[in-house]
């Protein structure tokens, strides 16, 4: 039995309480994005209202407020992942982004001719493209680690792939289209071992799975606010210090200096190295709320309540002959993938729209996924801590609906 009140939480999220064609809205798109609650816009509110400044170089009293609130959050982002310093946080405009700044500083900085970027067949093509694009410049080759068909890594596979011509492998940690949870921690083991460093891709896994980057041992780790319960344009770059410390500086401007002169600039120190020109000041701020709401409840607290919600989808769906499940049952997050046999994907999206119900229909961004799979797109639900049973029976019954009528 869940600690929480899911009647009481979603009081605190206003979006919910509205209706959709009629029927009260149904939001099983979180892995798209996650609703908000009241906290995290209250002190978006609050800091325009009250203590608006740009941060660090302001000696007057709202400037300090402002770059003491920024700053406190870089402090919860460090202990929400378990980073050893404040200085291996670098705030992002999310995941992609994070991304984009490992591939285009440490690629850039340590990819020859002749070395091997490994992804897998399940990435979102924000951890495909940067690859694809710094591989394409240093003349490295983009290697990819196979999936089964319920969309599993292969081990054996794994462990050919991984070699000493290896230097990064970048990895989700829970799929987006699938909901598969990656064995992040042996492969991480597996790429030392060739003396690779690994980029964890925690979109999906960062509001659901408890994360420790020191037990992990990863050397990056990247995730979206916008998918924890906080504002959009703000995500986190966790690095390795030693690492970062090595690395070029990605952007280039105000705040990432120590000095410059026109023949000359020596560069800022971590973290602010990679924060160049006036970040998100405001949203950063909100993701501290976000974090605290997430501890509040605890997040297992809350994957064991999407669990169940989850098990609850998948058991109902698979009582419906002509529902095909795609990918795995086991070892998963929230997310449930699925095709109506003889209908298209986005039909089944806009018919579940008409009952007030919000999936997500396509093919995720992950196209590659989609292919190996020979299908063109699924129809998503995913869940966060407001869902309710209740939901995920309305929606069973809707879905049953529409196989009847589609007959
Ligand atoms: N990776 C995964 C697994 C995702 O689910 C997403 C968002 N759908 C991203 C990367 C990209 O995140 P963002 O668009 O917030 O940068």
């Amino acid at each position: 039995e869940s600690k929480f009140n899911v009647e009481a939480i979603r009081k605190v999220f206003p979006v919910l309480n509205q209706e959709i064609n009629g029927y009260p809205l149904i939001y099983f798109d979180n892995a798209a994005t996650s609703q908000k609650p009241q906290q995290v816009t209250d002190v978006l509110l609050r800091y325009y209202h009250t203590d608006n400044a740009n941060i660090h170089r302001g000696i007057h009293t709202l400037a300090e407020r402002a770059t003491s609130a920024f700053e406190e959050t870089r402090e919860a982002v460090k202990d929400f992942i378990h980073a050893a310093e404040v200085e291996e946080i670098i705030f992002t405009k999310g995941t992609t982004e994070g991304i984009n700044l490992v591939a285009q500083t440490f690629g850039k900085a340590n990819l020859i001719e002749g070395d091997e970027v490994i992804i897998s067949t399940m990435e979102h093509h924000s951890n495909i493209v940067p690859w694809q694009m710094i591989c394409n410049e240093k003349g490295a080759k983009l290697k990819i680690l196979p999936i089964t068909n319920e969309g599993e890594l292969i081990w054996e596979t794994a462990e050919q792939l991984i070699t000493s011509k290896t230097k990064i492998v970048a990895l989700v940690f829970a799929s987006n289209s699938l909901g598969s949870i990656n064995p992040v921690q042996k492969i991480i083991e597996l790429a030392h071992n060739a003396g690779a460093k690994v980029l964890l891709d925690a979109a999906q896994a960062a509001a659901h799975l408890e994360i420790d980057v020191q037990k992990l041992d990863c050397d990056f780790l990247v995730f979206s606010g916008h998918k924890i319960y906080g504002p959009t344009g703000v995500g986190v770059l966790y690095g390795k210090r030693a690492l970062l410390e090595a690395m070029p500086p990605y952007q280039g401007g105000g705040e990432m200096i120590q000095e410059v002169t026109f023949e000359k600039t020596t560069y800022n120190e971590l973290p602010y190295k990679f924060e160049a020109g006036t970040p998100n000041i405001a949203d950063v701020i909100a993701l501290q709320a976000a974090i605290h709401f997430i501890n509040k409840i605890g997040k297992e607290v809350i994957a064991k309540h999407e669990h169940r919600l989850m098990v609850r989808a998948t058991e109902g769906l698979k009582r419906i002959p002509e529902i095909k499940l795609i990918g795995t049952t086991k070892n998963k997050i929230g997310i449930v993938s699925f095709l109506i046999e003889g209908m298209h994907h986005l039909d089944v999206g806009i018919v579940l729209d008409a009952k007030g119900i919000a999936i997500r229909t396509g093919h995720h961004c992950t196209q590659p996924l989609m292919n190996f799979l020979k299908i063109e797109g699924t129809c998503r639900a995913s869940f966060a801590v407001y869902n309710t049973e209740q939901e995920v029976d309305f929606f069973l019954e809707s879905v049953a609906r529409i196989v009847a009528r589609r007959k």
